[in-house]
């Protein structure tokens, strides 16, 4: 049994992607220590140091492992001084996590699961030495969480190629693996720690439901599909199906994690927070926003020559006296001064 933690170990230390790879770390409140030394020399916040992507983990290796008293849990030796409680493959696969509300067909899995029946702070841990990280695609954000015009968008959409891979956030397994309506091509992935991450609009799917993945497995590539205006990756985190914003723990700028452990409120679940999410509504605010550019691009003003007057302005420029000056914000009888800018369009 010690050999199997001392190879199960090394295998995800060797950063091997063999799916075998299902040592976690135990119980949080046991939890130590360990620095996991990032291979690059990338800026550090000098508040708190982001996690790195589950790359990092490369250069640490197991050096023994010790039994304790539990017969799920061993101690792990790292080459660097540092050690860690392991929890036991067999004993994360009967973890509740991937037993309770498990439902491979439903993209949704928690809908009796009441906002109010969630504690009012939750810590999560995110990742741990052992439990990877990596992130789901970088890219820009071109629609972020939250209301927008009174609607809720219970997740973020990244620009991305058609084909462009896209990665587990976490290590866990797949819930969901299927095409979804208006989802497209959608995967779910539940974490160890809970959370729920959903990829959606991919163009292919190379997981299925009951997959085991690691962080920085390669999930299935980018795409358009379901309702969607344009390649994007829209993404999100959930825990028993509350949503929250996705940037609380990721900056899809740098890739990294933002923190190790996550103290989620109960407010930071939307208030919009349904379970459902309406994508007539994404392809709805896209046609908006380009009605908005378009509006935008089309605003057009006239310097007030001698002898121009609002009518004649009016006729010019194909709008009313009541619109220029609504535009304006002045009344019909305002005298126009020569070399006033009014805006006409
Ligand atoms: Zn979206």
């Amino acid at each position: 049994m010690r050999y199997l933690f001392l190879c199960l170990a090394l295998c995800f230390a060797l950063s091997a992607s063999a799916q075998e790879t299902e040592i976690t770390a135990a119980d949080s409140l046991m939890r130590d220590s360990i620095k996991v030394e990032a291979t690059d020399t990338a800026k550090r916040d000098d508040m708190v140091a982001p996690v790195r992507p589950v790359r990092t983990l490369g250069k640490v290796a197991v050096i023994d492992t010790l039994a304790t008293e539990s017969k799920h849990i061993s101690i792990v030796l790292f080459n660097d001084n540092t050690w860690r409680y392991v929890l036991s493959e067999e004993y994360k696969r009967d973890s509740e996590v991937f037993s309770d509300h498990w439902d491979t067909s439903a993209t949704h899995a928690y809908k009796d699961v009441e906002l109010n029946s969630l504690p009012e702070a939750i810590p999560i841990a995110l990742v741990d030495s052992l439990e990877g990280y990596h992130y789901p695609y970088i890219g820009r954000i071109t629609s972020r969480y939250g209301p927008r015009r009174g609607r809720a968008h219970q997740g973020l959409d990244i620009a991305l190629k058609t084909g462009d891979p896209v990665y587990a956030t976490f290590d866990g397994k797949v819930r969901f693996s299927k095409a979804a309506g208006n989802y497209g091509n959608l995967i779910v992935i539940r974490h160890n720690n809970g959370l729920e991450t959903y990829y959606a609009h991919l163009s292919q799917r190379d997981v299925e439901a009951g997959d085991w993945v690691v962080a920085g497995q390669q999930i299935g590539l980018g795409g358009s599909t379901g309702r969607s205006t344009g390649p994007h990756l829209h993404f999100e985190v959930r825990y028993r199906g509350q949503s929250f914003d996705p940037e609380r723990i990721i900056d899809f700028k740098t890739g990294d994690l933002r923190r190790d452990e996550l103290l989620l409120k109960r407010r930071h679940f939307s208030i919009y927070a349904k379970y459902e999410q309406d994508f007539d509504e994404e392809v709805e605010i896209a046609k908006q926003d380009e009605a908005e550019r378009k509006a935008a691009a089309a605003v057009q003003y006239h310097t007030i020559r001698s002898g121009d007057t609002l009518g004649a302005l009016a006729r010019k420029y194909g709008t009313t006296v009541t619109r220029l000056c609504q535009l304006n914000g002045i009344k019909s009888t305002t005298i126009l001064r020569i070399g006033q800018r009014l805006r006409v369009r």
